[in-house]
């Protein structure tokens, strides 16, 4: 063997990782592996033995972009009590780690607790580095700061010395504080020469982006209904019993009135048992056929079905 292995830069290592190939090629074998290179559309992959394979580049590119702008759960950053991303400041907003909905009692985690206690005292946290740090503390993974619209940073006052500068554009590029995201801003240019026009993204930005259009959603039908909301449902969430992936997702509807006394409502698809995961599509389709969603614990005349505390 005389070929010489050439490093991949470091935004092609991320993009062709082994987990991404893997991703793109499932029966993609990842041990044993000497090296790998690019050549014209392909990633040769060479064993210790000698043996090179070839992989299709942009599969794994498609592979790495599917990924990094995958969209978790419904319930994977929701905050305490079903609250969601709480606005900062700088149009920034704190994005919650669902520790309330890992599993049953998971409220009484620490993690949990934290969230609590402090869901409705961020403002007290006054920068960005302040903010941060409390956001990264690993005893409590809290969340993380994330700017969908980008971050704005409050215009400096005028002062005579100041004007003959120019304003700066604002940057409305999103933002987000995890690690994924800022490892691909910091090697955005390796990685936009393999994928022209790419911008760094991640799970948190996609999950905020789905839940915005959500709510931005509800809204416009509750406009478009002035009066009395006619069709309805409430929705409940118990997280996974012990040692169980799934949790239970249980919806009631009427088109008698959000108020309609419980007997005016009727189990949605009885037989059928939702997880977390049809939370986006049902959410989706409740408001596709115009009934608007709301969490049962808004709804006090349909405790006696949802009495169970998670
Ligand atoms: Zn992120």
């Amino acid at each position: 063997m005389t070929t010489t292995i050439e490093q991949l830069n470091s935004g092609q290592r991320i993009i062709y990782s082994r987990s991404n190939i893997r991703r793109a090629f499932a029966d993609f074998d990842d041990t044993d592996i000497s090296g790998m290179y690019l050549n014209n559309n392909d990633l040769v992959v060479v064993y210790n033995d000698g043996v090179e394979k070839l992989f299709d580049k942009r599969v794994i590119k498609d592979a790495f972009k599917d990924f990094r702008s995958r969209c978790p759960d419904f319930f994977a950053y929701l905050g305490p009590d079903l609250k969601g991303p709480s606005f900062w400041r700088n149009n920034c907003y704190v994005l919650y780690k669902g520790w309330n909905y890992q599993f049953q009692g998971s409220y009484r985690l620490p993690q949990a607790i934290m969230q609590q206690k402090w869901g409705d005292k961020l403002q007290l946290i006054e920068n960005e580095e302040g903010m941060k740090a409390f956001l990264n503390n690993p005893d409590y993974g809290f969340g993380y700061l994330i700017a969908p619209d980008g971050v704005l940073l409050p215009a400096p006052p005028l002062s005579i010395d100041d004007s003959d500068e120019i304003a700066q554009e604002p940057d409305l590029s999103p933002y987000c504080s995890c690690g994924s995201f800022l490892q691909q801003k910091e090697v955005l240019n390796e990685i936009q020469e393999e994928i022209p026009g790419y911008e760094p993204t991640c799970k948190h930005l996609a999950w905020i982006n789905r839940y915005r259009e959500f709510l931005s959603k509800r809204s416009a039908l509750i406009e478009s209904n002035p009066g009395m909301i006619e069709k309805a449902t409430a929705w409940s969430y118990a997280p996974p019993a012990p040692g169980e992936q799934l949790g239970q997702l249980q919806i009631l509807y009427t088109a008698s009135g959000k108020m309609a006394p419980i007997n005016k409502w009727r189990i949605y698809k009885k037989d059928v048992r939702y997880s977390q995961h049809d939370a986006w599509d049902l959410f989706d389709a409740m408001l596709e056929n115009e009934f608007v969603p709301f969490p049962a614990p808004a709804l006090t005349q349909l405790k006696p079905f949802f009495n169970k505390k998670n």
